[in-house]
Protein backbone atom coordinates (compact mmCIF):
# COMPACT_ATOMS: atom_id res chain seq x y z
CA UNK A 1 0.00 0.00 0.00
CA UNK A 2 1.78 3.53 -1.07
CA UNK A 3 0.42 4.92 1.59
CA UNK A 4 1.89 3.13 4.45
CA UNK A 5 4.75 2.48 2.59
CA UNK A 6 4.98 6.58 2.68
CA UNK A 7 5.13 6.73 5.93
CA UNK A 8 7.46 4.77 6.75
CA UNK A 9 9.47 6.82 4.06
CA UNK A 10 8.90 9.84 6.45
CA UNK A 11 9.75 8.05 9.26
CA UNK A 12 12.76 7.21 8.34
CA UNK A 13 13.39 10.93 6.82
CA UNK A 14 12.62 12.19 10.02
CA UNK A 15 14.89 10.13 12.08
CA UNK A 16 17.71 10.74 10.05
CA UNK A 17 17.57 14.54 10.44
CA UNK A 18 17.47 14.05 13.91
CA UNK A 19 20.39 11.49 13.59
CA UNK A 20 22.36 13.76 11.85
CA UNK A 21 21.44 16.93 14.55
CA UNK A 22 22.86 13.65 16.84
CA UNK A 23 26.03 14.07 15.53
CA UNK A 24 26.87 17.65 14.99
CA UNK A 25 26.09 17.54 18.89
CA UNK A 26 28.95 14.42 18.74
CA UNK A 27 31.15 16.57 17.21
CA UNK A 28 30.74 19.47 19.49
CA UNK A 29 30.76 17.12 22.44
CA UNK A 30 34.18 15.82 21.32
CA UNK A 31 35.60 19.12 20.78
CA UNK A 32 34.73 20.10 24.32
CA UNK A 33 36.60 17.37 25.74
CA UNK A 34 39.65 17.51 23.69
CA UNK A 35 40.31 20.63 21.27
CA UNK A 36 38.40 23.14 23.05
CA UNK A 37 40.26 26.63 25.15
CA UNK A 38 38.94 26.36 28.68
CA UNK A 39 37.03 30.29 28.20
CA UNK A 40 35.00 28.68 25.34
CA UNK A 41 33.28 27.27 28.02
CA UNK A 42 29.50 29.18 28.56
CA UNK A 43 29.53 29.65 24.87
CA UNK A 44 29.55 25.61 24.50
CA UNK A 45 27.37 25.41 26.88
CA UNK A 46 24.46 27.23 25.48
CA UNK A 47 26.07 25.87 21.98
CA UNK A 48 24.57 22.67 23.63
CA UNK A 49 21.62 23.33 24.98
CA UNK A 50 20.28 24.43 22.18
CA UNK A 51 21.21 21.49 19.82
CA UNK A 52 19.77 19.84 22.80
CA UNK A 53 16.30 21.61 22.81
CA UNK A 54 16.39 21.36 18.77
CA UNK A 55 16.85 17.08 19.00
CA UNK A 56 14.51 16.77 21.68
CA UNK A 57 11.55 18.83 19.87
CA UNK A 58 12.34 16.58 16.60
CA UNK A 59 12.23 13.52 19.03
CA UNK A 60 8.90 14.26 20.47
CA UNK A 61 6.69 16.30 17.92
CA UNK A 62 3.41 15.10 17.51
CA UNK A 63 4.48 14.72 13.79
CA UNK A 64 7.13 11.47 14.54
CA UNK A 65 4.42 10.30 16.62
CA UNK A 66 1.88 9.77 14.22
CA UNK A 67 4.65 8.60 11.84
CA UNK A 68 4.83 6.20 14.58
CA UNK A 69 1.27 5.26 14.75
CA UNK A 70 0.78 5.09 11.05
CA UNK A 71 3.94 2.47 10.87
CA UNK A 72 2.37 0.52 13.28
CA UNK A 73 -0.84 -0.34 11.68
CA UNK A 74 0.40 -1.14 8.60
CA UNK A 75 0.62 -5.30 8.93
CA UNK A 76 3.36 -5.62 6.45
CA UNK A 77 5.41 -3.48 8.48
CA UNK A 78 5.03 -5.15 11.56
CA UNK A 79 4.96 -8.78 10.16
CA UNK A 80 8.63 -8.24 9.29
CA UNK A 81 10.69 -9.08 11.89
CA UNK A 82 13.53 -6.52 11.45
CA UNK A 83 11.30 -3.35 10.70
CA UNK A 84 9.30 -4.26 13.67
CA UNK A 85 12.08 -4.37 15.63
CA UNK A 86 13.15 -1.07 14.43
CA UNK A 87 9.84 0.19 15.34
CA UNK A 88 9.98 -1.14 19.17
CA UNK A 89 12.88 0.66 19.55
CA UNK A 90 11.56 3.69 17.46
CA UNK A 91 8.39 3.34 19.92
CA UNK A 92 10.35 3.00 22.61
CA UNK A 93 12.64 6.23 22.04
CA UNK A 94 9.84 7.73 21.31
CA UNK A 95 7.82 7.11 24.52
CA UNK A 96 10.82 7.75 26.76
CA UNK A 97 11.68 11.14 25.02
CA UNK A 98 7.88 12.31 25.93
CA UNK A 99 7.94 11.83 29.37
CA UNK A 100 10.64 14.70 29.59
CA UNK A 101 9.65 18.18 29.38
CA UNK A 102 11.91 20.53 27.36
CA UNK A 103 12.97 23.01 29.72
CA UNK A 104 14.40 19.86 31.93
CA UNK A 105 16.28 18.23 28.83
CA UNK A 106 17.99 22.02 28.21
CA UNK A 107 18.63 22.69 31.52
CA UNK A 108 20.30 19.03 31.98
CA UNK A 109 22.31 20.04 29.25
CA UNK A 110 23.25 23.35 30.69
CA UNK A 111 23.77 21.95 33.96
CA UNK A 112 25.74 19.50 32.64
CA UNK A 113 28.14 21.42 30.67
CA UNK A 114 28.62 23.84 33.41
CA UNK A 115 29.37 21.01 35.84
CA UNK A 116 32.06 19.25 33.47
CA UNK A 117 33.87 22.73 33.95
CA UNK A 118 33.82 22.47 37.31
CA UNK A 119 34.95 18.98 37.82
CA UNK A 120 37.87 19.58 36.04
CA UNK A 121 38.86 22.24 37.70
CA UNK A 122 38.00 20.32 41.25
CA UNK A 123 40.02 17.27 39.61
CA UNK A 124 43.35 19.71 39.30
CA UNK A 125 42.98 21.26 42.62
CA UNK A 126 41.86 17.88 44.30
CA UNK A 127 39.13 19.84 45.86
CA UNK A 128 35.60 18.13 46.12
CA UNK A 129 34.08 21.26 47.32
CA UNK A 130 34.08 22.82 43.97
CA UNK A 131 32.43 20.24 42.48
CA UNK A 132 29.64 19.28 45.63
CA UNK A 133 27.06 22.41 44.62
CA UNK A 134 27.08 21.26 40.84
CA UNK A 135 26.97 17.62 41.93
CA UNK A 136 23.57 18.87 44.22
CA UNK A 137 22.04 20.58 41.03
CA UNK A 138 22.22 17.69 38.64
CA UNK A 139 20.70 15.27 41.65
CA UNK A 140 18.03 17.29 41.54
CA UNK A 141 17.24 17.51 38.14
CA UNK A 142 18.34 13.59 37.54
CA UNK A 143 16.18 12.52 40.04
CA UNK A 144 13.28 14.55 38.57
CA UNK A 145 14.32 13.00 35.27
CA UNK A 146 13.76 9.65 36.78
CA UNK A 147 10.73 10.29 38.36
CA UNK A 148 9.46 11.61 34.61
CA UNK A 149 10.11 7.80 33.51
CA UNK A 150 8.27 6.82 36.65
CA UNK A 151 5.96 4.10 35.06
CA UNK A 152 8.57 2.53 32.68
CA UNK A 153 8.24 0.16 35.35
CA UNK A 154 7.56 -1.38 38.80
CA UNK A 155 11.14 -1.13 40.20
CA UNK A 156 13.43 1.65 42.42
CA UNK A 157 12.96 5.00 40.99
CA UNK A 158 17.03 4.39 40.24
CA UNK A 159 15.69 1.55 37.50
CA UNK A 160 14.29 4.09 35.57
CA UNK A 161 17.58 5.50 35.25
CA UNK A 162 19.86 2.05 34.44
CA UNK A 163 16.83 1.45 32.02
CA UNK A 164 18.55 4.05 29.35
CA UNK A 165 21.78 2.48 29.54
CA UNK A 166 21.36 -1.13 29.63
CA UNK A 167 17.22 -1.35 28.69
CA UNK A 168 15.96 -4.58 30.45
CA UNK A 169 17.94 -4.19 33.02
CA UNK A 170 17.23 -3.39 36.77
CA UNK A 171 18.92 -2.79 39.87
CA UNK A 172 17.76 -5.95 41.63
CA UNK A 173 19.01 -7.83 39.17
CA UNK A 174 22.03 -6.35 38.69
CA UNK A 175 22.45 -6.94 42.54
CA UNK A 176 21.70 -10.66 42.53
CA UNK A 177 24.39 -10.71 40.19
CA UNK A 178 27.15 -8.40 41.52
CA UNK A 179 26.68 -9.80 45.42
CA UNK A 180 28.08 -13.33 44.61
CA UNK A 181 30.44 -11.55 42.35
CA UNK A 182 31.89 -9.64 45.02
CA UNK A 183 32.17 -12.75 47.28
CA UNK A 184 33.90 -14.51 44.70
CA UNK A 185 36.50 -12.02 43.85
CA UNK A 186 37.34 -10.59 47.20
CA UNK A 187 38.17 -14.40 47.49
CA UNK A 188 40.63 -14.54 44.94
CA UNK A 189 41.92 -11.49 45.77
CA UNK A 190 42.35 -12.62 49.37
CA UNK A 191 43.94 -15.83 47.87
CA UNK A 192 46.63 -13.61 45.47
CA UNK A 193 47.46 -11.11 48.52
CA UNK A 194 47.99 -14.14 51.18
CA UNK A 195 49.54 -17.16 49.09
CA UNK A 196 50.78 -15.09 46.08
CA UNK A 197 54.11 -14.33 44.32
CA UNK A 198 53.58 -10.84 42.86
CA UNK A 199 55.44 -10.71 38.78
CA UNK A 200 58.25 -8.44 38.26
CA UNK A 201 56.41 -5.06 36.68
CA UNK A 202 59.87 -3.44 35.67
CA UNK A 203 59.09 -4.27 31.79
CA UNK A 204 56.54 -1.13 32.88
CA UNK A 205 58.58 1.28 34.75
CA UNK A 206 60.61 1.46 31.16
CA UNK A 207 60.27 5.19 29.99
CA UNK A 208 58.44 5.66 27.11
CA UNK A 209 57.69 8.92 25.28
CA UNK A 210 54.75 9.89 24.36
CA UNK A 211 55.16 10.37 20.64
CA UNK A 212 56.38 6.61 20.45
CA UNK A 213 53.33 5.48 22.39
CA UNK A 214 51.19 7.34 19.91
CA UNK A 215 52.80 5.74 16.94
CA UNK A 216 52.48 1.99 18.87
CA UNK A 217 48.85 2.42 19.37
CA UNK A 218 47.88 3.82 16.24
CA UNK A 219 49.45 0.75 14.83
CA UNK A 220 47.98 -1.95 17.11
CA UNK A 221 44.50 0.06 16.40
CA UNK A 222 45.51 -0.98 12.63
CA UNK A 223 46.31 -4.14 13.42
CA UNK A 224 43.21 -5.41 15.15
CA UNK A 225 41.18 -4.25 12.67
CA UNK A 226 39.74 -0.53 13.83
CA UNK A 227 39.74 1.38 10.43
CA UNK A 228 41.96 4.59 10.61
CA UNK A 229 40.73 5.71 7.32
CA UNK A 230 37.04 6.21 8.87
CA UNK A 231 38.43 7.18 12.68
CA UNK A 232 41.01 8.92 14.55
CA UNK A 233 43.23 8.75 17.50
CA UNK A 234 43.53 12.18 19.93
CA UNK A 235 44.41 12.91 23.89
CA UNK A 236 42.27 14.07 26.38
CA UNK A 237 42.33 14.24 30.22
CA UNK A 238 39.56 11.09 30.17
CA UNK A 239 40.05 8.48 27.67
CA UNK A 240 36.57 7.96 25.97
CA UNK A 241 35.19 6.73 22.18
CA UNK A 242 32.76 8.75 20.09
CA UNK A 243 30.95 7.02 17.28
CA UNK A 244 30.32 10.54 15.62
CA UNK A 245 28.73 9.25 12.15
CA UNK A 246 29.30 7.05 9.63
CA UNK A 247 32.72 7.07 8.39
CA UNK A 248 34.16 9.01 11.56
CA UNK A 249 34.32 7.20 14.69
CA UNK A 250 37.01 9.01 16.98
CA UNK A 251 39.03 7.37 19.90
CA UNK A 252 40.56 9.78 22.43
CA UNK A 253 43.72 8.31 24.92
CA UNK A 254 46.05 9.82 27.78
CA UNK A 255 49.76 9.29 27.51
CA UNK A 256 51.90 8.69 30.97
CA UNK A 257 55.82 8.46 29.90
CA UNK A 258 56.36 6.57 33.08
CA UNK A 259 54.17 3.64 32.07
CA UNK A 260 53.18 2.59 28.63
CA UNK A 261 50.66 0.45 29.18
CA UNK A 262 47.92 2.96 30.86
CA UNK A 263 47.95 4.10 27.29
CA UNK A 264 48.29 1.05 25.32
CA UNK A 265 44.93 -0.95 27.27
CA UNK A 266 43.37 2.75 27.40
CA UNK A 267 43.94 2.81 23.75
CA UNK A 268 42.63 -1.36 22.90
CA UNK A 269 39.79 -0.77 25.32
CA UNK A 270 38.77 2.77 23.14
CA UNK A 271 39.23 0.54 19.78
CA UNK A 272 37.11 -2.30 21.64
CA UNK A 273 34.65 0.38 21.47
CA UNK A 274 35.60 2.01 17.82
CA UNK A 275 35.23 -1.51 16.02
CA UNK A 276 32.06 -2.23 17.91
CA UNK A 277 30.72 1.26 16.58
CA UNK A 278 32.67 0.66 13.02
CA UNK A 279 30.85 -2.86 12.88
CA UNK A 280 27.60 -1.40 12.83
CA UNK A 281 25.54 -0.94 10.16
CA UNK A 282 25.44 2.85 9.64
CA UNK A 283 25.24 4.06 6.64
CA UNK A 284 22.90 1.98 5.29
CA UNK A 285 20.46 2.34 7.69
CA UNK A 286 21.25 5.78 8.90
CA UNK A 287 19.06 7.19 11.71
CA UNK A 288 17.03 3.76 12.23
CA UNK A 289 17.58 1.77 15.47
CA UNK A 290 19.23 -1.39 13.86
CA UNK A 291 22.23 0.90 13.13
CA UNK A 292 22.89 2.37 16.83
CA UNK A 293 24.28 -0.26 20.15
CA UNK A 294 22.01 -2.33 21.77
CA UNK A 295 23.33 -1.10 25.18
CA UNK A 296 26.41 0.35 27.05
CA UNK A 297 26.91 -3.24 28.46
CA UNK A 298 27.28 -4.91 25.45
CA UNK A 299 29.43 -1.71 24.26
CA UNK A 300 31.82 -2.01 27.15
CA UNK A 301 31.91 -5.95 26.26
CA UNK A 302 33.58 -4.82 23.32
CA UNK A 303 36.09 -2.97 24.61
CA UNK A 304 36.85 -5.01 27.71
CA UNK A 305 37.59 -7.92 24.94
CA UNK A 306 39.72 -6.22 23.04
CA UNK A 307 41.57 -5.18 25.97
CA UNK A 308 41.68 -8.03 28.43
CA UNK A 309 40.87 -11.30 26.63
CA UNK A 310 43.21 -9.97 23.59
CA UNK A 311 45.27 -7.57 25.08
CA UNK A 312 46.37 -9.43 28.39
CA UNK A 313 47.05 -12.94 26.90
CA UNK A 314 50.30 -14.26 26.99
CA UNK A 315 49.34 -14.55 22.32
CA UNK A 316 49.27 -11.19 22.20
CA UNK A 317 52.43 -10.37 23.99
CA UNK A 318 54.47 -12.88 21.60
CA UNK A 319 53.08 -10.92 18.51
CA UNK A 320 53.24 -7.30 20.13
CA UNK A 321 56.66 -7.58 21.84
CA UNK A 322 59.08 -7.36 18.87
CA UNK A 323 56.93 -4.47 17.55
CA UNK A 324 56.89 -2.57 20.87
CA UNK A 325 61.04 -3.20 21.00
CA UNK A 326 61.26 -1.69 17.18
CA UNK A 327 58.68 1.21 17.97
CA UNK A 328 60.21 2.15 21.32
CA UNK A 329 64.01 2.16 19.84
CA UNK A 330 64.88 -0.92 22.08
CA UNK A 331 63.98 0.27 25.28
CA UNK A 332 62.00 -2.48 25.88
CA UNK A 333 65.31 -4.96 24.90
CA UNK A 334 66.40 -7.65 27.42
CA UNK A 335 62.38 -9.04 27.97
CA UNK A 336 60.70 -11.55 26.97
CA UNK A 337 56.44 -12.08 26.02
CA UNK A 338 56.54 -14.31 29.01
CA UNK A 339 57.70 -11.24 31.33
CA UNK A 340 55.34 -8.71 29.42
CA UNK A 341 52.56 -11.15 30.48
CA UNK A 342 53.18 -11.80 33.78
CA UNK A 343 53.75 -7.87 34.20
CA UNK A 344 50.24 -6.61 32.77
CA UNK A 345 48.40 -9.27 34.85
CA UNK A 346 49.01 -7.91 38.54
CA UNK A 347 46.31 -8.44 40.71
CA UNK A 348 46.72 -5.46 43.28
CA UNK A 349 44.18 -3.08 44.77
CA UNK A 350 44.85 0.30 43.39
CA UNK A 351 42.43 3.83 43.65
CA UNK A 352 41.78 4.55 39.76
CA UNK A 353 38.91 2.62 38.06
CA UNK A 354 40.50 3.20 34.58
CA UNK A 355 43.99 1.85 35.56
CA UNK A 356 42.93 -0.93 37.94
CA UNK A 357 43.81 -4.42 36.96
CA UNK A 358 40.72 -6.78 35.71
CA UNK A 359 40.07 -8.73 38.91
CA UNK A 360 39.52 -5.46 41.34
CA UNK A 361 38.41 -3.69 38.35
CA UNK A 362 34.88 -4.69 39.29
CA UNK A 363 34.62 -3.44 42.96
CA UNK A 364 35.57 0.00 41.77
CA UNK A 365 32.62 -0.56 39.61
CA UNK A 366 29.97 -2.01 42.40
CA UNK A 367 31.00 0.93 45.06
CA UNK A 368 30.14 3.59 41.91
CA UNK A 369 26.85 1.56 41.67
CA UNK A 370 26.29 1.11 45.51
CA UNK A 371 26.86 4.91 45.86
CA UNK A 372 25.09 6.32 43.35
CA UNK A 373 22.26 4.16 43.63
CA UNK A 374 21.81 5.89 47.16
CA UNK A 375 22.04 9.16 46.07
CA UNK A 376 19.20 8.78 43.92
CA UNK A 377 17.32 6.64 46.64
CA UNK A 378 17.70 10.43 48.57
CA UNK A 379 19.80 7.77 51.40
CA UNK A 380 23.29 9.87 50.53
CA UNK A 381 23.71 13.55 49.90
CA UNK A 382 26.33 14.54 47.60
CA UNK A 383 28.25 16.26 50.57
CA UNK A 384 28.81 12.60 52.15
CA UNK A 385 30.32 11.35 48.95
CA UNK A 386 33.73 11.79 49.38
CA UNK A 387 33.28 10.08 53.48
CA UNK A 388 31.10 7.05 51.51
CA UNK A 389 33.63 6.83 48.71
CA UNK A 390 36.31 6.41 51.28
CA UNK A 391 34.95 3.79 53.62
CA UNK A 392 34.00 1.85 50.77
CA UNK A 393 37.38 1.78 49.09
CA UNK A 394 38.86 0.87 52.54
CA UNK A 395 36.64 -1.52 52.68
CA UNK A 396 36.27 -3.17 49.32
CA UNK A 397 40.20 -2.49 48.29
CA UNK A 398 41.77 -2.32 51.85
CA UNK A 399 43.15 1.29 50.55
CA UNK A 400 43.37 4.86 51.91
CA UNK A 401 42.26 7.19 49.68
CA UNK A 402 44.33 10.85 50.70
CA UNK A 403 42.87 13.49 48.42
CA UNK A 404 39.24 13.61 46.07
CA UNK A 405 41.49 13.68 42.81
CA UNK A 406 42.10 9.95 43.50
CA UNK A 407 38.61 9.70 44.75
CA UNK A 408 35.26 10.26 44.23
CA UNK A 409 36.33 13.22 41.68
CA UNK A 410 38.13 10.68 39.39
CA UNK A 411 35.30 9.59 36.98
CA UNK A 412 33.65 12.11 34.48
CA UNK A 413 30.24 10.61 34.45
CA UNK A 414 28.33 12.54 37.31
CA UNK A 415 29.52 15.89 35.66
CA UNK A 416 27.61 15.03 32.68
CA UNK A 417 23.91 13.90 34.87
CA UNK A 418 25.09 10.25 33.85
CA UNK A 419 23.54 8.56 37.08
CA UNK A 420 22.98 4.35 36.49
CA UNK A 421 25.90 4.18 34.09
CA UNK A 422 28.35 2.54 35.78
CA UNK A 423 27.30 -1.23 36.42
CA UNK A 424 27.48 -1.38 32.71
CA UNK A 425 31.15 -1.84 33.00
CA UNK A 426 30.75 -4.90 35.25
CA UNK A 427 27.97 -6.48 33.01
CA UNK A 428 30.80 -5.56 30.15
CA UNK A 429 33.03 -7.68 31.86
CA UNK A 430 30.55 -10.16 32.27
CA UNK A 431 29.61 -10.45 28.55
CA UNK A 432 32.81 -10.28 27.34
CA UNK A 433 34.25 -13.63 28.72
CA UNK A 434 30.92 -14.91 28.00
CA UNK A 435 31.13 -14.32 24.01
CA UNK A 436 34.96 -15.14 24.39
CA UNK A 437 34.24 -18.50 25.28
CA UNK A 438 31.45 -19.07 22.32
CA UNK A 439 33.74 -17.57 20.21
CA UNK A 440 36.29 -20.26 21.00
CA UNK A 441 33.98 -22.94 21.13
CA UNK A 442 32.49 -21.91 17.75
CA UNK A 443 36.52 -21.17 15.98
CA UNK A 444 38.93 -22.85 18.06
CA UNK A 445 41.39 -21.39 20.49
CA UNK A 446 42.42 -17.78 19.34
CA UNK A 447 45.95 -17.82 20.83
CA UNK A 448 47.83 -19.36 17.79
CA UNK A 449 45.81 -16.35 15.61
CA UNK A 450 46.44 -14.05 18.02
CA UNK A 451 50.41 -14.84 18.25
CA UNK A 452 50.58 -14.06 14.31
CA UNK A 453 48.48 -11.08 15.10
CA UNK A 454 45.54 -12.23 13.01
CA UNK A 455 42.44 -10.78 14.82
CA UNK A 456 39.80 -10.96 11.37
CA UNK A 457 38.12 -14.26 12.81
CA UNK A 458 36.88 -13.37 16.12
CA UNK A 459 36.22 -9.83 14.96
CA UNK A 460 34.21 -10.86 11.81
CA UNK A 461 32.86 -13.62 14.36
CA UNK A 462 31.64 -10.29 16.74
CA UNK A 463 30.74 -8.39 13.67
CA UNK A 464 27.67 -11.38 13.05
CA UNK A 465 27.11 -12.08 16.41
CA UNK A 466 27.04 -8.83 18.16
CA UNK A 467 27.46 -5.76 15.42
CA UNK A 468 25.02 -6.25 12.85
CA UNK A 469 22.12 -6.44 15.25
CA UNK A 470 22.34 -3.01 16.33
CA UNK A 471 19.23 -2.47 18.91
CA UNK A 472 16.85 -4.89 16.63
CA UNK A 473 17.88 -7.53 19.39
CA UNK A 474 18.67 -6.45 23.47
CA UNK A 475 22.02 -7.67 25.01
CA UNK A 476 20.80 -10.35 26.79
CA UNK A 477 18.76 -11.91 23.92
CA UNK A 478 22.24 -11.27 21.94
CA UNK A 479 24.05 -13.02 24.99
CA UNK A 480 21.90 -15.85 25.02
CA UNK A 481 21.49 -16.25 21.11
CA UNK A 482 25.47 -16.06 20.90
CA UNK A 483 26.32 -18.03 23.79
CA UNK A 484 23.39 -20.31 24.22
CA UNK A 485 22.95 -19.13 27.79
CA UNK A 486 21.63 -16.01 30.09
CA UNK A 487 24.58 -13.85 31.28
CA UNK A 488 26.63 -15.82 33.55
CA UNK A 489 29.63 -14.55 36.35
CA UNK A 490 30.98 -18.06 36.43
CA UNK A 491 33.36 -17.30 32.44
CA UNK A 492 34.71 -14.23 33.72
CA UNK A 493 35.68 -16.42 36.95
CA UNK A 494 37.16 -19.07 34.97
CA UNK A 495 39.37 -16.83 33.16
CA UNK A 496 40.50 -14.62 35.69
CA UNK A 497 40.95 -17.35 38.12
CA UNK A 498 42.27 -19.96 35.61
CA UNK A 499 45.19 -16.70 34.31
CA UNK A 500 46.17 -14.85 37.91
CA UNK A 501 46.77 -18.02 39.87
CA UNK A 502 49.38 -19.84 37.32
CA UNK A 503 51.02 -16.27 37.41
CA UNK A 504 50.91 -15.53 40.56
CA UNK A 505 52.24 -19.47 41.34
CA UNK A 506 48.97 -20.42 43.68
ZN1 LIG B 1 34.57 1.61 27.88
Amino acid sequence: MTTTISAFDELRDHLTKTATLGEVNGLVSWDQETKMPQAGGDARAEQLALLAGLMHERRTSDELGALISACEEDGELTSDDEAAADLREVRRDYDLATKLPADLVTELARVGSQSQQAWKEARTRKDFGLFRPHLEELLVLVRRKAECYGDAGDGELYDHLLDEYEPGATSAGIEAIFDPLRQRLAGLIAEVAERGTPPDEAPLDVVIPAARQHEFGLFVLEALGFDLDAGRLDTTTHPFCQGVAAGDTRLTTRYDEDRFTDALYGTMHEGGHGIYEQGLPKARFHGLPVSEATSLGMHESQSRLWENLVGRSRAFWVWALPHAQRIFNGALDGYGPEDLYRAVNTAKPSFIRVEADESTYNLHVMLRFEIERAMIRGDLSAADVPGAWNDKVREYLGLEVTDDAQGCLQDVHWSFGLFGYFSTYCLGNLYASQLWEAAERDLGEFAPTVERGEFADLRGWLNEHVHAHGRRLRAAEICERATGAPLSADPMMRHLEGKIRPIYGI
